[in-house]
């Protein structure tokens, strides 16, 4: 931690980016450290490959995140936050800390430790949490702006206080930044108040898509690029839907495959999937993402993959049978 404060207060130009289709941690990481950095008069840009979902355009200076960037900029120092794996921040993004400093600050257990420092606590609920202690070393002061992006993204890592990375950190900080100005009904009314008709409707569609392994461990969601067009939603508007699969009583696994944009040729019978998974705690999510080359958390993973969508669920369904009631999946 005092190398990397140290290296902010020498450094004068900061690139700052976290993990495509972000969430409000991504966000709010993002924007909590960029603006604070601001405050400090340093020059700052900050960076997302995707472009932020509507629920969280409502935080304060969320404009100052930028989709375009020129490989060709120049920076002293990349910040990279919350990503398990440099890949996630896009090409140009690479590109871009390829000629800098690249401080890795993260809390995901897969976390390739990529970067020329780091700071990873797998214990941390949120990269929010890091953020926070980290701006509590800088020479800056939280305000509105900063209280509410760390109150976000802490809130909606732990899934409004019900995921098991919620501790005692959690609640402290979101009380310290409800202090400073940080205001729960507004950030709630706007994460999780309202949903465009749809996004009702994409759940449903969601909801009719459900299979349940034989032994009743796992529950498939499938999305398909055909149902995102006829509801007119986005791929944003699937955050959150794993949540019902996971509930299901017995269920251990919930996993959703989301059929991605065709992008070039693709064998016959094959798309692009991302599969996020969940788990209720039994079985370790990040080891089954981590083996198909993606990460995350224990309870909370996800993979990105090219294959045929019958082979996938065969292989996932093949898998649940290893699902103890106790043991984690080795
Ligand atoms: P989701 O799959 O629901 O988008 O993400 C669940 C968790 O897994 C998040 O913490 C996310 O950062 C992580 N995750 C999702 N996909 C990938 C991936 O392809 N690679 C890595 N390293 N982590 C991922
Ligand atoms: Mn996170």
């Amino acid at each position: 931690m005092q190398t990397i404060i140290n290296q902010i207060k020498r450094n004068r130009s900061f690139f700052l980016a976290s993990h495509t289709h972000p969430d409000g941690d991504a966000i709010g990481s993002l924007l909590a450290l960029g603006l604070a950095l601001k405050a400090m008069g340093k020059d700052v840009q900050l960076f997302n490959p995707s472009h932020i979902p509507a629920v969280y355009r409502f935080l304060p200076s969320v404009h100052m995140i930028e989709q375009r960037l020129d490989p060709d900029a120049q920076f002293d120092v990349a910040l990279i936050l919350d990503c398990g794996d440099i890949d996630r921040i896009g090409g140009d993004a690479k590109t871009v800390c390829q000629k800098s400093l690249v401080i890795n600050i993260d809390h995901h257990v897969t976390n390739t430790r990529f970067g020329d420092l780091q700071i990873i606590d797998v214990n941390a609920c949120a990269t929010a949490e890091i953020i926070y202690h980290l701006i509590q070393h800088l020479p800056v002061g939280i305000d509105c702006a900063i209280a509410t992006a760390i109150y976000t993204g802490i809130l909606t890592d732990t899934g409004s206080f019900r995921f098991s990375n919620t501790n005692r950190t959690a609640f402290a900080i979101c009380e310290r930044m409800i202090s400073m100005g940080a205001d729960p009904y507004q950030v709630a009314q706007h994460v999780y108040g309202t949903y465009s008709l749809g996004r009702i409707k994409l759940l449903n569609l969601a909801l009719d898509s459900l299979e349940i392994s034989p032994n009743g461990k796992l529950s498939v969601m499938t999305m398909s690029q055909r149902m995102l067009r006829e509801t007119g939603t986005q791929a944003e508007d699937i955050d959150g839907i794993i949540n019902y699969a996971r509930r299901i009583e017995d269920v251990k696994v919930a996993a959703l495959i989301h059929e991605l944009p065709a992008n070039g040729s693709m064998p016959k019978g094959e798309s692009q999937f991302h599969v996020s998974l969940r788990s209720d705690g039994g079985v370790d999510v990040a080891h089954i993402a981590a083996h198909y080359g993606g990460g995350g958390h224990s309870g909370a993973a996800g993979f990105s993959t090219k294959a045929n969508l019958n082979e996938l669920k065969k292989e996932l369904m093949d898998l649940s049978e290893a699902f103890s009631d106790t043991c984690e999946v080795t």
